[in-house]
């Protein structure tokens, strides 16, 4: 028996076949360390086929010794003993109602997470917002791609990850990628660049030599080394480069955008000869990019974390735009900007109603029209739906700050939280945040609360 499916990791969702490896032997017979499944893969305009190790090993999980098959719940003497669903929900459902009427609606946390499909996305965001009658849900994409939305938001009014097909970027003649090391997260995906580097336009912003800054080797493209943390001003200074050269698509920029006097008075002191000294990229090396990008026919700019996830990264996503949109790529055949999402269902998961401010379908939670509609299609009334909670970070923070002791309810699939399969996830009491990103992290992350920060070394302190 064979089962067409895709992979459940990332957002490339490789195409996959599941085929029983032996169905008909006697279980006494089957070696109960080996997966029930095997996997192949299967042609797809994503992955033509190919699948990473991930992918590959991905029925390993169902056959692993540690793999939970039933709830847990830990008895009063601290051991966890195995006990039905109907036990072990109902003992959750009993520690919810409770901690509610002592706290309030708000005591409770809902996390969600990219990996969730839409439809328990959506159950989630409803779940929580009538059924638990909290503001407080949130997923993990506040950490991941939020800075792109934001500047997606800024720019277009609308949060959309990779807006064409990445069959798209096969006939690219030039790729400009920032911070993302594809070639080593989703390896099927460089099948996509291998037009750009025949055409010896694949450009790979990184300091690092990664994998994918690698395929750039051979006169196959451009290794661009910014010092950590100037990708913003590397980006301004193309972009000074292309209005300097008068390299604009001018009719593109008047009839589909505003702002551009706003935009040159903002890029005119990052001339190149200075951007080399705040990035140490050659000035030659900046006028080459803007030119390049200028000059092709199919030209894509694409953003990952690496650039986005910074104090600035919201303003580096706007500055990738904004060069984009100068060049007039954005909804011309062939070209165009993306942010690569990561998660299986990055973009879907927060398009159904797990972020703090919205509700599904990208409604604003503020919005009292919005509100009432989705009321209507819940059936309920737009008072049940809170407003707006707080982001994850800072909800944690206030949770501390007033000493509640509610439960989150975590169901971040691919978080690095060790507690992720916890149902009550009471981290929230001792989170701290880094003084120097703001990040708040799981204190079982870190070996002490005074420890450096493990998104950027930074000082840590008591979240207030
Ligand atoms: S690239 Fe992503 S979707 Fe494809 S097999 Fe690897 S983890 Fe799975």
């Amino acid at each position: 028996m064979a089962a067409d499916t895709h992979c459940p990791y990332c957002a490339l969702q490789c195409a996959m076949t599941l085929t029983a490896t032996d169905a008909s032997a006697p279980a006494s017979t089957t070696d109960a360390t080996s997966p029930p499944v095997a996997v192949a893969g299967r042609d797809f305009p994503t992955n033509r086929g190919g699948l990473c190790k991930k992918g590959w090993t991905s029925a390993e999980l169902l056959a692993s010794p540690s793999r939970l098959t039933a709830p847990l719940v830990r008895g009063a003497d601290g051991a966890l003993n195995e006990t039905t669903w109907d036990a072990a929900l109902g003992l959750v459902a009993d520690r919810l109602r409770g901690i509610r009427s002592e706290h309030g609606a708000d005591a409770v946390g809902v996390f969600g997470g990219g990996g969730l499909t839409n439809e328990k996305a959506y159950l989630l965001g409803k779940f929580a917002r009538l059924a638990l009658g909290t503001s407080r849900i949130d997923y993990n994409g506040r950490y991941c791609m939020s800075s792109a939305a934001a500047a997606g938001n800024r720019a277009f009014g609308i949060d959309r990850g990779l807006p064409f097909p990445l069959t798209d970027l096969d006939d690219a003649d030039t790729i400009l990628l920032l911070g993302t090391n594809v070639a080593e997260t989703m390896p099927p995906f460089i099948g996509h660049l291998a037009g750009a580097q025949e055409a010896g336009g694949l450009v790979v912003v990184d300091p690092r030599r990664t994998a994918t800054a690698r395929l750039t080797d051979d006169g196959r493209g451009l290794h661009v080394q910014p010092a950590p943390g100037t990708d913003l001003v590397l980006l301004l200074g193309v972009a000074h480069v292309v209005i300097a050269e008068r390299l604009v698509d001018e009719a593109y920029v008047s009839a589909r955008t505003t702002g551009l006097a706003r935009l040159r008075r903002g890029v005119a002191q990052w001339w190149p000869e200075r951007v080399q000294s705040a990035t140490g990229v050659p000035a030659a090396t900046v006028r080459a990019i803007a030119r390049r990008l200028a000059a092709s026919d199919r030209a894509y700019i694409l953003t990952g974390r690496g650039v986005e996830q910074h104090v600035d990264g919201t303003d580096t996503a706007t500055a990738a735009i904004n060069l984009a949109l100068l060049l007039g790529l954005p909804g011309r055949p062939g070209s165009g900007y993306g942010t690569l999402t990561g998660q299986g269902n990055g973009q879907g998961g927060r398009e159904h109603g797990q972020k703090c401010d919205q509700l599904p379908g990208y409604r604003k939670i503020t919005d009292p029209v919005a509100r009432a509609h989705v009321a209507r299609v819940w059936g309920s009334t737009p008072p049940r739906s809170r407003g707006p909670g707080c982001p994850r970070s800072s909800c944690w923070a206030r949770s501390v700050d007033r000493a509640e002791s509610g439960p989150s309810w975590c169901t971040a699939r691919t978080s690095s939280c060790p507690r992720r399969t916890s149902p009550t996830c009471d981290a929230a009491s001792s989170a701290s945040t880094c003084s120097s990103c703001a990040t708040s992290c799981c204190p079982r992350l870190r070996p002490s609360p005074t420890s450096s920060c493990r998104c950027c070394s930074g000082p840590r302190r008591r979240a207030r």
